[in-house]
């Protein structure tokens, strides 16, 4: 390390894994991961969370200390974490880890770590890595999209996140799905609506994350007549199994040219591309940046990017959307780039 390297950490707050990562800033160099740890999640704990990442800031320090012969101390943190810090009070709502709810996490990790810590939701973080050096480096609107376990959203611009008012901006996964975005390409409508767990119905979440694709493919195959089944045998296999299918299953079963599968893909893509479509007549992104694992179907891009035109407000939509480039890092990285707006 000289004297003109910055450094920023980041911390990831998943669900099952909690991730750190130390980011080194050169003059003329790219940025550089010099130190990954991750380690399970503490379950139902919050004092335990509090004590997993001050260990794993402690830790990092020790050990860059030891690498570089001379003491480091960080001066920064930004954490990703589940659901949205509200501005008012500083405290966690809306967050699948359900022990965070109402916990100051922010102030409790300031306070232990004597540093400033800025915490965001994940889906934020994730968007604020790919606008910032990954694949959306350069563009001044990014729309960063999750696709996942569940479906979470974030704005950038240049180079900021819009936070917003309530601290919800870029949640766009408990938005409706649009109008006409259940109809099958027969035209159809056959389907119930879907709960959400936050208490709504036909969220953008419950049909584009990955459980929501495999719902809809489970749907079709529940739905087809019996005799298209007998067409292909393995539909009748999953009728009875699908409780255990997972969406890269589904997406093997469309690549193998079952007729279902292929449906359900088509039916994704269309979903996706008009629930976009409402975003771009909106904020009229420069990139669309996809994470999740549903983000890693590379059939996808092609077929959004011919169902959206028919949805956008103008007849030459050309806005990049692409495929993250840091994939499952870009969260814990994004968090470091937080930890590094700080210091600035
Ligand atoms: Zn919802």
């Amino acid at each position: 390390m000289n004297t003109t390297t910055r450094l920023s950490v980041g911390v990831d707050l998943g669900g099952t894994k909690t991730e750190l990562v130390v980011l080194a800033h050169q003059p003329d160099l790219d940025d550089s991961v010099i130190h990954r740890e991750r380690v399970a999640t503490p379950n139902g704990s919050y004092t335990a969370i509090l004590d997993t990442i001050e260990a794993l800031f402690r830790h990092a320090e020790t050990t860059l200390s030891l690498a570089w012969g001379q003491t480091i101390r960080f001066t920064n943190l930004g954490v990703g974490a589940p659901g949205t810090t509200v501005p008012n009070t500083g405290l966690i709502k809306n967050a699948n880890t359900v022990c965070l709810i109402g916990q100051p996490l922010q102030a409790d990790l300031s306070q232990r770590l004597n540093i400033p810590v800025r915490v965001e939701n994940d889906a934020n973080c994730f968007t604020l890595s790919e606008a910032t050096d990954g694949a959306a480096k350069a563009k001044k609107v990014v729309f960063g999209v999750i696709l996942g376990t569940g479906v979470g959203g974030g704005l950038c611009i240049n180079g900021q996140l819009l936070k917003g008012y309530h601290g919800i901006a870029g949640e766009w996964g408990h938005n409706p799905l649009p109008r006409g975005a259940k109809e099958t390409s027969e035209g159809l409508t056959t389907y119930p609506p879907r709960a959400c767990y936050c208490g709504l119905h036909d969220c953008i979440e419950t049909y584009l994350s990955g459980p929501g694709f495999v719902k809809t493919f489970t749907d079709y195959v529940n739905a087809s007549p019996l005799s298209l089944q007998k067409q292909h045998p393995s539909n009748l296999l999953l009728r009875q199994s699908h409780a255990k299918l997972s969406a890269i299953d589904v997406i093997e079963l469309s690549q193998t040219g079952n007729a279902l599968a292929v449906e359900a893909l088509s039916l994704y893509a269309r979903q996706l591309a008009q629930s976009l479509a409402a975003i771009v007549n909106i904020i009229d992104p420069d990139a669309i940046v996809l994470g999740g694992g549903m983000s890693n179907v590379q059939a996808l891009y092609p077929l959004v990017k011919q169902a959206i035109q028919r949805d956008v407000f103008t007849d030459d939509f050309d806005t990049p959307i692409l495929q993250a480039k840091f994939g499952d890092s870009s969260g814990v990285r994004g968090a470091a780039w937080l930890g590094a707006n700080q210091k600035r």
